[in-house]
C-alpha cells in the first residue's frame, strides 16, 4: 500500500488571527491523524476567508481542507477543495501553491480511477516546479506521478519517477524521506512479479534487492518516530517482498505485525491489504488452500462492508489461486464476479468523472467570470487614467496656446492681443467722473532703433528689445500693483497705470526713462547706447481706448520732436 505523504502548506500572507489559529488546530489534528477534527476546523477557517479575507487566505484554507478530506477518503468534497484553492492560487499568482495544489489534486484523482486528469495536473506541477526551481516542489510531483503510475500497473514507469523523487529528497525532511521509501517498496511488490512473468529474472532480483533495502530503512524511520501507521504500512510491504524473496517465516512475522497494528488502531485499507499479502506469500510457498481460505475470509468482509475494490482484488486473486490449484470451475466463477464488478467500477469511474466534470465547467465557468470582472475593472482603470492623462495634456495645451495668444514670443511681455483684451476692460474699471484721470497710458518707443538695428546687426537689436522689456517691467516702482507693461509691437512698448494720479504717473515713466538711459549699453556692443520716448496720457470720460492710445502717441510724437528720450505728458 502506498502512503500519501501531505506536501507543505505552501507559505502565504498572512490572515486574520482567527484564520491562522483555525488553520493551526487543523495541522495539529492531522498530525494526530485526526482528519475529521482538522477537517471540521479547515471548514470553518474556509467560512471565514470566504467572507474576509483575501485570495491568499482562502488559498490556504482550501488547501488545507482538501488535504484533510483526501485523508478521509471524501474524494470528490477534496477535488472541488483542491480545484476552488487552485483557481485562488492562481489568481493571486502563487506558482508553488499552484503546484502543490496540483500535487494534491492529482492524489485525489488516482485514488477515484481517474488517472488520466491526475497525469494531465500533475505534468502541469511539473513544468510549474521546473520553472520555479525548487526542488521539494520537484520531489513531491515526481513522487506522486511514481505513486498514480503504480496504481494503473505501470510499475517500470512508477520506479523510474520515484528513484528520482528519491534523488530529489531532502534527508533531513523526516516525513517525505519515509514516503518515497515507503512508495518505492510498495511498486515493488508489483515490479517483481511483473518482471518476473516477463522472464526478466535479473532484473527482478536486482529490483527485490533495492526494495527490500528500502522498506528496511522505511521501517527503521517508522520506527524511530514511534508512528504506528508508518510501521504497519512498512511491515505489510517488506513482508511481501520478503515473500517474493523466499523468507517465508520472515514474511509472516512481518505482514502479521502489519495486521496486529492494523487492527489495533482500526486502519481498514492495511488491515485488507496485510490479508491479501498474507494469501499471496502462502500462494508463493504452494499453500494455495491456506491462500485460498485467507482470500475467502476478505472476499467476505469486502463484500459485508460494501468495499468493492478490495472485493475486486479479492476475486482476482482467487480467481488465480484456483486456476492454480486446477479448480478451473471456481476460477471462472471468480474470473466472472471480479469482472462484473470490474465493469461497476467502471461506469462508477465515468459517473464520478461526468459529476466531477459538470463541477470542473462551473467553476470555470465562475473563474472566467471572476478573470473577466478583473480585467474590466482593469479595463475600466487605465481607460480613466488614460483620460485623466489627455484631460490634463489637453489642458496643458490649452493653456499654453493662451500664453502664445497673448504673450510676445521675443520678449515675454503681454502681446497686442493682450493689450485689446484688457485695455477696454481697464476703461470699464476707470473712474470717468473724477476731476483727475486714474489711468494712464504711456506708449514707449526706442530712439533711433533702425540705426542700432543698422549698426550692430538685427539680433543685436532682438536683444535690446529683450533687455528694454526687462527694463520696463523689472523698474517699476513697488507702490504701483495697478501697473503693466506690454510690447505694442516693433519697438514700441505700452505702459498702463491703474489708480494712480498725474504726478504719480509722471514720476513713474521718469524712473522708468532714466534707468534705461542709465543701464549699460556698451555691454551688448561697443559704443552701444540706447534710449526711449514716452507719451504719457490720462484716461479722460467718454474716452475709448483708441482715443486714450491715440492722445498718448500725440505726446510721444511730441517727445521725439522735443529732443527723445524724454517724457511728455497731456
Ligand atoms: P525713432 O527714434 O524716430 O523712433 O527712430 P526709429 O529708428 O526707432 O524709428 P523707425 O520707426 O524708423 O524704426 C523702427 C525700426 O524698428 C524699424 C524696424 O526694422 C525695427 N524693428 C521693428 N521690429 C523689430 C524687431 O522685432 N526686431 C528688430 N531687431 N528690429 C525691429
Ligand atoms: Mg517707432
Ligand atoms: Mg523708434
Amino acid at each position: 500500500m502506498a502512503v500519501a505523504g501531505v506536501a507543505p502548506t505552501s507559505g502565504l500572507d498572512d490572515g486574520p488571527a482567527l484564520l491562522d489559529e483555525l488553520l493551526e488546530l487543523a495541522e495539529q489534528a492531522r498530525l494526530r491523524g485526526d482528519y475529521r477534527t482538522g477537517a471540521a476546523h479547515a471548514r470553518r477557517a474556509v467560512a471565514i476567508a470566504r467572507s474576509a479575507a483575501g485570495a491568499a487566505d482562502l488559498a490556504r484554507a482550501l488547501h488545507c481542507l482538501a488535504n484533510q478530506l483526501l485523508r478521509l477518503g471524501e474524494h470528490e468534497a477534496s477535488i472541488a477543495a483542491s480545484r476552488d484553492a487552485l483557481v485562488q492560487f492562481e489568481r493571486t499568482g502563487d506558482d508553488r501553491g499552484t503546484c502543490l495544489e496540483l500535487t494534491a489534486l492529482g492524489m485525489a484523482f488516482s485514488e477515484l480511477g481517474l488517472f488520466d486528469e491526475a497525469l494531465e495536473g500533475l505534468a502541469e506541477a511539473r513544468e510549474i516546479a521546473l520553472r520555479v526551481g525548487e526542488r521539494s516542489l520537484l520531489y513531491w510531483v515526481h513522487n506522486r506521478i511514481g505513486v498514480v503510475h503504480s496504481c494503473m500497473g505501470e510499475h517500470e514507469q512508477a520506479d523510474v519517477h520515484l528513484v528520482h523523487a528519491l534523488e530529489l529528497g531532502d534527508e533531513r525532511d523526516i516525513e517525505a524521506g519515509f514516503c518515497i521509501l515507503n512508495n518505492l517498496a510498495d511498486n515493488a511488490t508489483g515490479l517483481v512479479p511483473a518482471l518476473r512473468a516477463a522472464g526478466r529474472e535479473a532484473d527482478a532480483q536486482a529490483a527485490l534487492a533495492a526494495a527490500l533495502d528500502r522498506a528496511a530503512q522505511g521501517l527503521r524511520l517508522a520506527r524511530a518516530a514511534d508512528h504506528p501507521y508508518r510501521m504497519a504500512i512498512c511491515l505489510d510491504n517488506l513482508g511481501m517482498l520478503l515473500g517474493h524473496a523466499g523468507r517465508y517465516p520472515e514474511a509472516f512475522g512481518a505482514i502479521d505485525e502489519a495486521l496486529d497494528l492494523a487492527t489495533r488502531h482500526g486502519y481498514r485499507g492495511l488491515q485488507y491489504s496485510a490479508w491479501r499479502h498474507r494469501a499471496s506469500v502462502h500462494r508463493l510457498r504452494g499453500e494455495f488452500a491456506e491462500a485460498i481460505r485467507g482470500l475467502t475470509q476478505v472476499l467476505r468482509r469486502a463484500e459485508e462492508t460494501g468495499q468493492t475494490p478490495d472485493a475486486m482484488t479479492a476475486h482476482e486473486q482467487l480467481c488465480e489461486a484456483y486456476e492454480q490449484t486446477g479448480d478451473h470451475r471456481l476460477a471462472l466463477h471468480h474470473y466472472r464476479r471480479y469482472h462484473l464488478l470490474e465493469r461497476q467500477a467502471r461506469s462508477d469511474v465515468a459517473a464520478v468523472r461526468a459529476r466531477l466534470m459538470t463541477h470542473h465547467f462551473e467553476l470555470d465557468n465562475a473563474r472566467l467570470e471572476a478573470e473577466n470582472a478583473r480585467l474590466e475593472t482593469e479595463l475600466h482603470r487605465v481607460r480613466s487614467r488614460e483620460l485623466e492623462e489627455d484631460k490634463q495634456a489637453l489642458q496643458r495645451q490649452a493653456r499654453q496656446l493662451d500664453r502664445y495668444a497673448h504673450e510676445d514670443h521675443l520678449t515675454g511681455l503681454p502681446n497686442r492681443r493682450w493689450i485689446e483684451l484688457r485695455l477696454p476692460e481697464l476703461i470699464a474699471m476707470a473712474d470717468g467722473d473724477r476731476e483727475e484721470p486714474d489711468l494712464w497710458l504711456a506708449i514707449i518707443d526706442v530712439d533711433r532703433f533702425k540705426g542700432v538695428n543698422d549698426r550692430y546687426g538685427h539680433p543685436l537689436g532682438d536683444e535690446v528689445l529683450r533687455r528694454m522689456a526687462g527694463l520696463l517691467r523689472d523698474g517699476l516702482p513697488g507702490e504701483l500693483p495697478g501697473a503693466m507693461v506690454a510690447r505694442l509691437g516693433g519697438e514700441e512698448f505700452l505702459l498702463a497705470l491703474a489708480g494712480v494720479d498725474a504726478r504719480q504717473a509722471a514720476e513713474a515713466c521718469e524712473a522708468l526713462r532714466a534707468r534705461v538711459a542709465a543701464f549699460d549699453w556698451g555691454r551688448l556692443a561697443a559704443g552701444l547706447h540706447v534710449t526711449a520716448s514716452f507719451g504719457l496720457a490720462g484716461h479722460r470720460r467718454d474716452d475709448d481706448h483708441g482715443a486714450l492710445l491715440g492722445r498718448a502717441d500725440a505726446q510721444l510724437y511730441r517727445a521725439k520732436r522735443n529732443g527723445r528720450n524724454r517724457v511728455e505728458a497731456a
